[in-house]
């Protein structure tokens, strides 16, 4: 069939929106370069520390030391530049080492929130605690890069890559305070913010908690035959729990790294998560057992042959590629154009993802603030498909045309 179309012009598209970008190329965005930016802008070398002070016979509080607070204001700052709705989450706690109750104050999770875009959005959680352990008589002084700024600097780094692009669902990153001293600040999260109680409003309904992702010493990768490993470890034994299950098939879809169930484990910030009923699991490096460095003053960037790069940016692109499947990343549609001068007419077509509605804009021109004109609306009920939108083009200066994602607000 001849194309009534006969006179015909694809134009280059000009509109910022409308560039291509595949899945391949989001998870690409990661790179080790980033990925090391991140991890030494927490405060990994000798002699540092994201740990607790105070009086150790239990008269004073303790309090954040060293560094610890460096580090969170570091990722307040990058959540933010990101784009993000960034809060502290402040909290204190009490806690008995042998005979003596310590109080613990001025305590903080960093969280930022990736507000999805469908009308009942699920909420995935990803997160890292940023605090290492104390000096004193509670352990050595220990920098902690792989325990634990490795899985912080991973969840920045997914804020960072992920942050530009819309989700169907709600991500939350999460910096968490006090795993060392008891996963206090996973508690505080879990108990504070999240509820059973339909009535409650502001607060997460745990039934809408898609997935939950503890990231806890990613960094550790030594030479043999457990080398380009990981962990993953379910807060049951259940190896079929949903989010164990999509987090493996994420990572050996699109990494070298072999994914080994371990079974199930309490000591880290999924916990609290799974103990209250949501679906959760734990990322780690799979030689955390045999690891030298766990918890002593060598725990950091400058020893020899110890943090390797490459393999926790493997591990953070298999957890992006998990959020693109599971969150449901919203890739900006490539357009073709063709427009027909003499009838007046325009025709748009795109591939959609399924279940999407989309609007189409003009504008007469490209500014700084363009001013964008409804011209209509195409939704796709199937499966991504190629669809299409064909109506007048009315006037000779609507050159530019975008599609978005719509939603309802
Ligand atoms: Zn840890």
């Amino acid at each position: 069939m001849k194309s009534r179309f006969g006179f015909i012009f694809l134009y280059l598209l000009v509109a910022g929106s409308v560039k291509s970008v595949t899945f391949e190329q989001v998870l690409d965005s990661i790179t080790p370069s980033s990925y090391e930016y991140m991890h030494t802008n927490l405060f990994v070398g000798d002699g540092m520390n994201r740990g607790f002070t105070g009086d150790l016979d239990g008269s004073i509080p303790r309090v954040p030391a060293y560094q610890h607070d460096d580090a969170r204001d570091f990722i307040f700052n990058q959540f933010q530049e990101f784009g993000l709705d960034t809060s502290l989450d402040p909290f204190w706690f009490t806690r008995s080492y042998g005979a003596t109750t310590y109080i613990y104050t001025n305590c903080n999770n960093v969280v930022a929130i990736q507000p999805g875009l469908a009308t009942n959005a699920q909420w995935f959680i990803v997160g890292a605690h940023y605090d290492s352990v104390d000096p004193g008589q509670f352990s050595e002084l220990s920098p902690g890069a792989d325990d634990n700024a490795s899985g912080v600097a991973a969840v920045l780094e997914l804020a960072r890559t992920l942050g530009a692009y819309h989700f169907r669902h709600n991500i939350i990153y999460i910096a968490f305070d006090a795993e060392e001293k008891g996963l206090q600040g996973a508690w505080h999260f879990v108990d504070t913010h999240t509820t059973n109680d339909p009535l409650l409003t502001n607060v997460i309904q745990r039934a809408d908690v898609g997935g939950v992702l503890s990231l806890d010493m990613l960094a550790y990768n030594p030479p043999g035959p457990n080398q380009d490993r990981v962990r993953i470890y379910g807060g049951n034994s259940s190896s079929n729990a949903p989010v164990q299950a999509a987090l493996r098939e994420a990572l050996l879809a699109w990494t070298p790294i072999d994914v080994v169930h371990s079974g199930s484990i309490a000591a880290s910030d999924h916990h609290p998560f799974h103990a209250r009923g949501m679906d959760a699991c734990l990322l780690i490096e799979y030689n955390v057992w045999s690891n030298p460095h766990y918890h002593r003053t060598t725990d950091s960037v400058d020893t020899p042959d110890y943090i390797d790069y490459v393999y926790a940016t493997e591990l953070t692109r298999g957890v992006a590629a998990y959020l693109m499947y599971e969150a449901g990343i919203l890739l900006p549609p490539t357009l073709s154009i063709v427009v027909d001068d003499p009838q007046d007419r325009i025709q748009l077509r795109w591939t959609a993802q399924s279940n999407a509605t989309y609007r189409i804009d003009y504008a007469d021109e490209l500014q700084l603030i363009t001013t964008w004109h409804p011209l209509g609306v195409v939704t796709n009920d199937a499966g991504a498909a190629i669809v299409e939108w064909e109506g007048p083009r009315s006037g000779i200066n609507q050159r530019f045309y975008r599609v978005e994602y719509l939603y309802e607000p």
